[in-house]
């Protein structure tokens, strides 16, 4: 199996660009945010408790998203991979999926880091926000609250992959057809 951890601040285009990966891959597409967005509009339990967090910025508590992730994994039966979008954005959330996936005999083939400048970020969620209609991009505070929290809890996951010498670091900066033949050739190298 490939599995694949794509990885990257909010904005650096993890979505855009999975997109084209599960299509040149045959890859299961696992989005966190998705999937929680998918329950908010869907009013479940998940959504309620989700969105309280999300409109803050804040992530959403570990367990939570550990157990959700848990049980989407294991909806696919024989996939030929997963692509992980969003997901782990803390420590104990990569060290959750090492252990599911063992369970699997399916660990991370790699992770693949968009690396793009805070001042670049910014200014695309701001223009998301006008297509979106998702209020964590459109108020500059919250912003600046999902930038913080993913220097503080998530960025230090790199070193995870790092250890395990999984991780590769990709220029998130240029047309989307130029990232994503960065993204092929990283994968097939
Ligand atoms: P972006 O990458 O642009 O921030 P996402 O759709 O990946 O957008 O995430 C939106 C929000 O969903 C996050 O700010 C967070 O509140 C919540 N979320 C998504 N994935 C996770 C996760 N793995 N752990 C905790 N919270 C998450």
């Amino acid at each position: 199996m490939l599995n694949i951890v794509l990885f990257g601040p909010p904005g650096a285009g993890k979505g855009t660009q999975s997109e084209r990966l599960i299509e040149r891959y045959g890859l299961v597409h696992l989005s966190t945010g998705d999937i929680f967005r998918a329950n908010i509009k869907g009013e479940t339990e998940l959504g309620l408790m989700a969105k309280s967090f999300m409109d803050q910025g804040k992530l959403v508590p570990d367990e939570v998203t550990i157990n959700m992730l848990h049980s989407e994994v294991l909806k696919h039966d024989n996939p030929k991979g997963f692509i992980f979008d969003g997901f782990p954005r803390t420590n104990a959330q990569a060290l959750a999926l090492d252990v599911l996936l063992d369970g699997l005999n399916a660990p991370i083939s790699l992770m693949l880091a968009l690396e793009v400048e805070e001042s670049e970020l910014k200014v695309r969620l701001l223009k998301r926000a006008e297509s979106s209609g998702r209020a964590d991009d459109a108020d500059p505070a919250i912003i600046e609250n999902r930038i913080r929290v993913y220097n503080n809890e998530t960025a230090p996951v790199k070193a995870f992959y790092q250890a395990q010498n999984k991780f590769k670091s990709i220029d998130g900066i240029g047309t989307i057809d130029e990232i994503t033949e960065r993204l092929f050739a990283a994968i097939e190298a």
